[in-house]
């Protein structure tokens, strides 16, 4: 919805490498072990896969799910060089309970971009975009969402307070629906 408003380029790194692995790529291959247990698949893979994309990415992207870890953000800045300072990290805070009814929620459509709920997908069980099929994400299991949680708080929290150190951080709440989360993040952006 962001990078629509601003006519920017956008990359889900998540949603990216699962196209990857599914295409069989060797980056998909090489992330698949992390990817099928929900853990952070490993810096060097997912920097090869954002700062590859972001050379051919033009006046300006957004990242989603990227830099997750503070190597990841430091990185980002050598290779932002002196337009780091433009960059802006955006954290939507989500409590804990209403994320694992989420993540219990969350479809994919396995043809098309669309991700949503069970509940928007309807009766059909079918992509309401495109009728494809739909798909949980692999790294949904409830079993692996207080592992991700933690993972979260031990690796990207230190990316939360290297971006606040510099000023460049918006804290948003993301509770609510997609539409809530975007009005606020407008406002917000709208005060800078
Ligand atoms: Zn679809």
């Amino acid at each position: 919805m962001l990078a629509e408003l601003w006519g920017l380029d956008y990359l889900s790194t998540g949603k990216q490498l699962r196209r990857e692995l599914k295409a069989g790529s060797p980056l998909g291959k090489e992330a698949e072990p992390y990817l099928e247990r929900g853990h952070y698949v490993p810096d060097e893979l997912v920097l090869a896969l954002a700062l590859e994309w972001n050379k051919r990415a033009e006046d300006g992207w957004i990242l989603d799910g990227f830099p997750r870890t503070l190597l990841q953000a430091t990185e980002l800045d050598v290779f932002l060089k002196n337009q780091k300072d433009s960059v802006r990290a955006l954290l939507l805070e989500v409590p804990s309970s209403e994320l694992q009814q989420r993540v219990a929620e969350r479809r994919e459509c396995t043809s098309c971009p669309w991700t949503g709920t069970r509940t928007q997908a309807k009766a059909s069980g079918r992509c309401p975009l495109c009728g494809g099929e739909l798909g949980q994400r692999q790294d949904d299991d409830l079993k692996n969402f207080r592992m991700r949680l933690r993972a979260f708080e031990e690796l990207t929290s230190p990316v939360a307070e290297y971006y606040e150190s510099s000023q460049r951080l918006l804290r948003v709440s993301g509770a609510g629906t997609p539409e809530d989360v975007f009005q606020r993040i407008t406002a917000q952006f709208n005060l800078q």
